[in-house]
């Protein structure tokens, strides 16, 4: 069965809930059929985008704890995000493990409790440029694949969504050549396999670092690429329905 091309905007900490509906006025009337749409935006957008997306595109968080509720001060669980309409889940991102002290061991709980709620895990990984230089690539996306999803039973991977991000492609302007995209989600698909061979060919895994209209099409191209995490690119209405588009096309 073929599988469905998925476009996910991560805005990262930016757009208001202005900013939010002139996104998406522009954006949904022209967005072509065919991938699959998800826009990421901060929490005080939520509710809103979920209200403007109806069916056609789905809304995610960036971010959430493992537990329902309790003494976490500044953070959000998934029957909150639940309540607001929210879809899914970027969980892992780079920027929150480098940033925020995301461990893998706490990922590992967050995929659960995102799958046991019904939220669908958009899991980041990737490795650093010391990592790809030194050949550590693979070893690093077998740890942090092996942690992460080591609590999920095999028959819920293919549920997920994998985005392949490596760090030094991420806001750098530095993107990964095909070939090495390619070659890293083959790597990803390859390790589902050796779990589940069903949930490796339904599995939708992703690459982000530095996408823009211009590679969009190319990379998503590559046979195991099914569509692509965006973070720059999507703020712009126009550079993110080229990546859209290109992803339908591709
Ligand atoms: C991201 O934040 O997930 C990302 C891939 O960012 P950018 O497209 O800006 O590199």
């Amino acid at each position: 069965m073929p599988r469905t091309p998925y476009v996910a905007a991560n805005w990262k900490m930016h757009k208001t809930v202005a900013e939010t509906e002139a996104f998406l006025g522009e954006v949904l009337p022209k967005l072509p059929d065919g991938p699959e749409v998800v826009v990421c935006p901060p929490y005080p957008s939520l509710a809103r985008a979920v209200e403007l997306c109806g069916d056609r595109v789905a809304v995610a968080a960036q971010n959430m704890h493992e537990e329902d509720s309790g003494a976490f001060t500044g953070e959000v669980s998934a029957p909150m995000l639940l309540e607001l309409g929210v879809k899914a889940v970027i969980l892992g991102h780079s920027e929150r493990r480098e940033h925020f002290g995301e461990t893998d061991d706490a990922l590992a709980r967050k995929l659960v409790a995102a799958r046991d709620r019904g939220l669908q895990p958009i899991l980041c990984v990737g490795e650093n440029l010391m990592e790809r230089e030194g050949d550590q690539t693979e070893a690093k996306l077998e740890a942090q694949l092996s942690e992460d999803l080591g609590q999920l039973p095999d028959d819920r991977l293919g549920e997920i969504v994998i985005a392949y991000e490596p760090i030094w492609a991420i806001g750098t302007g530095r993107t990964a050549s095909t070939d090495q995209a390619q070659d890293a989600i083959a790597f990803i698909r390859r390790r589902i396999a050796a779990r589940s061979a069903d949930a490796a060919d339904s599995v939708r895994i992703l690459y982000g670092g530095s996408v823009k209209p211009d590679n969009a099409a190319e990379l998503i191209s590559q046979s195991d690429v099914d569509g692509a995490l965006v973070g720059g690119a999507s703020l712009d209405p126009g550079d993110f329905l080229a990546i859209v588009e290109a992803a339908g096309g591709a």
